[in-house]
């Protein structure tokens, strides 16, 4: 089923969904069952499972010599979907990127997904690789995550890549996108990021998914701005507790975002890890509670793989 069409199905109840990354290359499925085991009790309509771009690393010749090679760490976001969808009886959501894809290999990851029944993507640009400075598109492939989206919406029109069939199948993906209440780092200002964002919902994308925020405001003010610059589809809140005293640096480092003072006070004036823990924990029970009033459709989780800090929200949210 189509996200928006469980969100128009939920009637204004608010939804709880979550996230989590494939497992790393070599270890079994099992981890992501663990993952999902313990929230499967609040009926998540749908999961998302994110995409690692491949990196390169480096790997030592027996005679000293350092060969560079391509590597993908978490390779297998269809097939993680694909057994979400076979034991649980959910909808998966893989996000697909643009980078480390040519436009052929995207179009073929397409059709499978439409061959296993799933019926929403994410559709990003995808970071960039840990050893290049800025995202370097990969030759032939998509450079902004509004070509990408382009791409599908064509799917969805029955027009393939290089398509001299007539009649050829329609796909039918919901298409969600990323948004940022606190800007795309890369942009110059966030005017400039409501363009590209209207742009996306222009050519079609029919939800949103934000960046993790710690202040309820800047939702609120992306949804107005959202709502003037026309932009009329779901925005669906992505969360995330904080943890460990750790990330009051590495969230902003990493996901270009600002942590309210009163938040980064109380968690540097606890004095032992547990009590980081029950301060992030707190916090995002108020969040959300704040979110439903103001009609977030979906509470949408970045598990990172440990369940257990989603779980007390959601007990203590609904
Ligand atoms: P875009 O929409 O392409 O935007 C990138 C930048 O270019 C922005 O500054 C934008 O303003 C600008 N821009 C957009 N379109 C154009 C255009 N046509 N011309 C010129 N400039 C343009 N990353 C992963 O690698 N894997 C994941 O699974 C993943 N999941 C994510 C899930 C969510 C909900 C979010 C919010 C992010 C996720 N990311 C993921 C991170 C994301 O890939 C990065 O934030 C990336 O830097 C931008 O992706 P985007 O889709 O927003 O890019």
């Amino acid at each position: 089923m189509k996200i928006t069409e469980h969100i128009a199905s939920a009637k204004g109840k608010p939804l709880f969904s979550f996230e989590l990354l494939p497992p790393i290359k070599g270890q079994s499925i099992q981890g992501i069952f663990n993952t999902i085991d313990p929230l499967m009790e609040f009926n998540p309509p749908f999961i998302d499972v994110t995409y690692l771009r491949e990196d390169y690393i480096y790997k030592q010749h027996p005679s000293g010599l350092l060969e560079k090679v391509a590597y993908r760490k978490r390779p297998s976001t269809v097939a993680t979907c694909a057994a979400i969808m076979n034991r649980y009886k959910v909808d998966a959501v893989p996000h697909l990127i643009c980078g480390g894809f040519t436009k052929e290999e995207t179009e073929n990851a397409l059709i499978d997904l439409q061959f296993l029944g799933i019926d929403n993507v994410l559709v990003l640009r995808g970071d960039a690789r840990k050893s290049d400075s800025t995202f370097i598109p990969t030759p032939g492939g998509h450079a902004y995550a509004t070509e990408l989206l382009e791409h599908v919406v064509n799917m969805n029109n029955g027009v393939y890549l290089h398509d001299m069939m007539e009649g050829s199948e329609k796909t039918d993906f919901c298409i969600g996108v990323a948004g940022y209440p606190e800007k795309h780092f890369e942009s110059p200002n966030l005017e400039t990021d409501f363009k590209y964002l209207k742009r996306k919902v222009e050519l079609g994308a029919n939800f949103i998914v934000t960046q993790m925020f710690f202040d309820n405001n800047k939702y609120r003010i992306f949804v107005e701005k959202c709502k003037k610059h026309g932009i009329n589809v779901p925005i669906i809140p992505g969360l995330k507790p904080i943890t460990t005293r750790k990330q009051l640096v590495s969230l902003p480092k990493v996901f270009h975002l600002d942590i309210p003072l009163e938040l980064s006070e109380a968690i540097e004036a606890c004095k032992n890890p547990k009590d980081v823990k029950e301060v992030g924990i707190e916090w995002m029970i108020h969040q959300c509670k704040e979110l439903i009033k103001l009609g977030a459709p979906v509470l949408h989780f970045y598990t990172m793989g440990n369940p257990e800090p989603t779980k007390r929200i959601i007990q203590g949210v609904f």
